[in-house]
């Protein structure tokens, strides 16, 4: 139980997740396996490096042992995620034994992180790219054939890979990531991103929506659009000096398609706007659901991680999106035993998520992270045992409001958009509805595809599950 929750990542289910689209053609001959971890961020990368590399002729493999190139896009977010990424480049090593000419490359967070030091430290390792270097990698790959080591880990200002059309990971057709802006700006003090991902940057919008309208026309129904916190997207058109915010894209990509669902991540509190919920409630297909990590319940501990709002300012903001969206899913990012946490900090958490009622939440607990401005400034004082105990009090609770939001469901008909099949049957559909929560039915005789909306009625449910049957 412990080691599910020591390293929850945004989607547990996707870590190390081998890519690979379409049918294999690698007209050089040469062939890229790539593995990705962490964010959903690191995902949408992987599949930039994937298009950067097929426009040089390489193609894609799952077969490690038939790679000429093989990558791994690292997460540094907490110890354990790269303690994950040394483990796995261990097993690398038997391969290479066995194929001398493979190259081994370290792409993104970690890379960024430990720099050159990552070569001294992995021998096997040959190049190493940070996340807006990645169109030096057929460069890097080419001085690493020569025999020599490839470092590039120059961050930008204003790299967003715009111009760069990602090659699906070709999972289920039907949702899709849209990377809307680069890096962070915020200097949470627990986290490593502002170093290893640079300043914040917003792409072209004009991109963006060439992007969404793209994914429509190829039968994509979902997109989600990415960034490290939207809300502070600002992009101005120099040619008609429009400007657009967060807001505006949002109504920009929702207007695209009555067909076409709208979904974004991550939310900081402190940015969200009015504008942004009433675009939301305007429009039926920007789904009905906000993750706006949290943290901390207390106030105290909350100005520690420099988080730039209070415990009630936070429920102020959820009261307002309760009001202006009713029916809102909500969730949340929550940290256990941030530096001098004490046990009545941790009991403002546990009635912040209770307050709160979140239908789901992604939870750690806090990892120091070399260079941060906690690891400056603050001794990481709270126990192990203590960190874990109250983690561990913390999921307990945020099980128990997961199932209680589902209850509240049964008897409610939703519109789902059909992802592929369930995982424990193929006699049954999984989707989504609105507020994110998956939705399990059985297919029956309806001529359902994946991709299609359908009403489902909800007469049960589990803990992460809501379980119905599709009315016609
Ligand atoms: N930008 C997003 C935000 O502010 O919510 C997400 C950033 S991060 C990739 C995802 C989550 O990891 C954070 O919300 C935080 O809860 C957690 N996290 C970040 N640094 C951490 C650390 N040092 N220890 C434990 N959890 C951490
Ligand atoms: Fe990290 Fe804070 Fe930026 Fe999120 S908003 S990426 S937690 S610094």
């Amino acid at each position: 139980m412990l080691d599910y929750v020591t390293d929850r990542v945004q989607d547990e289910s996707r870590q190390g997740e081998v890519f690979a689209p379409g049918p294999e053609t690698a007209r050089s001959g040469k062939r890229f396996y790539i593995e990705s971890y962490g964010c959903q961020m690191n995902f949408a990368d992987s599949e930039i490096v994937a298009s950067i590399l097929g426009a040089e002729g390489y193609g894609a493999t799952r077969n490690l042992d038939e790679a000429d190139l093989v990558l791994i896009n690292t997460c540094s977010i907490r110890e354990k995620a790269e303690q994950t990424i040394r483990k796995r480049l261990g097993e690398f090593r038997r391969v290479k034994e066995r194929n001398k000419g493979m190259l081994i490359g370290v792409l993104g967070c970690m890379a960024e992180r430990l720099k050159s030091k990552f070569l001294e430290e992995e021998q096997l390792v040959d190049i190493v790219v940070g996340p807006d270097a990645y169109r030096s990698l057929p460069a890097l790959v080419k001085e690493a054939d020569s025999g020599q080591k490839a470092v590039n880990v120059l961050l930008s200002r204003e790299e967003t890979y715009g111009d760069i059309a990602p090659v699906r990971l070709d999972s289920n057709g039907i949702t899709a990531f849209i990377s809307i802006m680069r890096g962070c700006n915020n200097m949470c003090t627990f986290c490593v991103v502002p170093f290893t991902r640079g300043r914040e940057r917003s792409r072209d919008s004009a991109s963006i929506l060439r992007e969404a309208r793209s994914l429509y026309q190829q039968g994509y129904r979902e997109v989600t659009l990415l960034g490290q916190n939207v809300d502070s997207y600002y992009y101005v058109n120099e040619e008609t000096d429009e400007i657009v915010t967060f807001a505006v894209l949002l109504e920009q990509v929702a207007l695209i398609a009555p067909g076409l669902r709208v979904r974004f991540s991550t939310s900081h509190p402190k940015d969200i706007t009015d504008e942004v919920l009433h675009v939301m409630a305007r429009h039926e297909n920007i789904c009905k659901y906000i993750h706006l990590p949290v943290q901390s319940g207390s106030t105290r501990i909350l100005q520690l991680m420099n988080r730039t709002y209070t415990r009630e300012w936070y429920r102020s903001k959820v009261d307002r999106i309760r009001e202006i969206i009713p029916g809102c899913g909500l969730s949340s990012d929550i940290i256990a035993g941030f530096c001098t946490e004490t046990e009545e900090d941790h009991q403002e958490t546990l009635e912040m998520m209770r307050y709160c009622g979140y239908d789901m939440s992604y939870m750690f607990f806090y990892s120091e992270r070399p260079g941060t401005l906690a690891q400056r400034r603050y001794r990481d004082d709270v126990p192990e045992e203590t960190k874990k105990r109250r983690l561990l009090e913390i999921v307990a609770l945020q099980n128990e409001l997961s199932l209680e939001s589902n209850r509240k469901d049964i008897g409610k008909i939703f519109r789902v958009l059909i992802e592929g099949d369930s995982r424990r049957s193929d006699r049954d559909w999984m989707g989504r509805n609105s507020q994110n929560k998956v939705v399990v039915f059985p297919k029956e005789q309806l001529s359902l595809r994946p991709g299609d909306y359908v009403n489902v009625f909800i007469r049960d449910c589990t803990q992460a599950t809501l379980l119905g049957e599709a009315r016609a």
